[in-house]
């Protein structure tokens, strides 16, 4: 179970904190001014992917993308509420090196948690829809309050117990070889007003090079399309057959409408990252 609480950080996590507010303070500090202004409740905060080159995240970055994406956040966050913002920013790197290019119809499962960047066409756009990212629990004898992370089209992972009180429980016990007459620590409810949701939306995506194959395909074969997903900002902002560069970890996920744990076929997912308008020509 991930109850969260709060620690020092690493060498490593101190070393990230300290690139991203270089970064914020020295590249974009005029553009934090300007999007104070914005009144939107979460929105993408485009930063340049030559600027983390020039820091340790050039090498951090690409073995643990999700820790220095976090920490970012946090880092980004924080200079929102300096300046008195309720906004919540979300970092979207762009502008990748060709290190990171790739063609979508060449990704297969050894790909699995590489960060990607293809040239993509919009094939399919579902509803919008939201998911529940975070839960919160409360303790109802000690008052203590804790987090639990979710997993995107996993089971909700549910807290059975409170940690502090279960101390206090398994201690007592073992002092009394068992004959304590106290209640067991699970004596909790979930704030259910404090979860937090996140608006998602799943999206199909084909490149340039299969759809020219297809056209020119005289045996008709079909035209493949991958399944994405998209979050915050940018659902309900892309067209049907729009041009996009698409920076994406690839993901393995469950076949869709099965929801039963013990199949083992999975699809592969392309968890969005950052969407940038147009191709990139190089890959022509
Ligand atoms: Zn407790």
């Amino acid at each position: 179970m991930s109850q969260i609480k709060a620690t020092e950080p690493d060498i490593e996590a101190q070393e990230i904190l300290n690139a991203w507010r270089l970064i914020f303070e020295e590249k974009y500090s005029s553009e934090l001014d300007y999007f104070l202004l914005c009144e939107e409740d979460v929105f993408g905060f485009e930063v340049q992917w030559e600027y983390l080159k020039q820091t340790p995240l050039h090498s951090i970055f690409p073995n643990s993308p999700t820790k220095c994406l976090e920490l970012g956040n946090q880092v980004i966050r924080e200079q929102f509420q300096t300046r008195d913002s309720r906004t919540r920013p979300v970092i979207r790197i762009v502008g990748f090196d060709e290190e990171f290019s790739y063609q979508l119809g060449d990704v297969r499962t050894r790909d699995r948690g590489r960060l990607l960047s293809f040239n993509c066409i919009i094939s399919n756009l579902d509803t919008p829809m939201g998911w529940l990212k975070k839960s919160e629990y409360i303790c109802n004898d000690c008052e203590t309050t804790w987090s639990i992370r979710q997993s995107l089209a996993r089971e909700r992972e549910r807290s059975i117990h409170c940690s502090v009180c279960a101390d206090t429980y398994y201690k007592e016990m073992k002092r009394t070889d068992g004959k304590a007459k106290i209640p067991p620590p699970t004596n909790i409810s979930m704030i259910v007003e404090a979860n937090v949701y996140e608006d998602i939306q799943y999206i199909e995506l084909t490149c340039p090079i299969m759809l020219k194959k297809h056209t020119h395909d005289k045996n008709r074969n079909p035209l493949f399309s991958y399944l994405a997903v998209i979050n915050d900002e940018y659902v309900g902002h892309l067209s049907l057959n729009q041009e996009v560069t698409v920076n994406a970890w690839v993901e393995l996920d469950h076949l869709p409408n099965r929801d039963f744990a013990m199949d083992t076929r999975r699809v592969l997912v392309f968890k969005i990252h950052s969407i940038e308008p147009g191709f990139k020509n190089r890959l022509f």
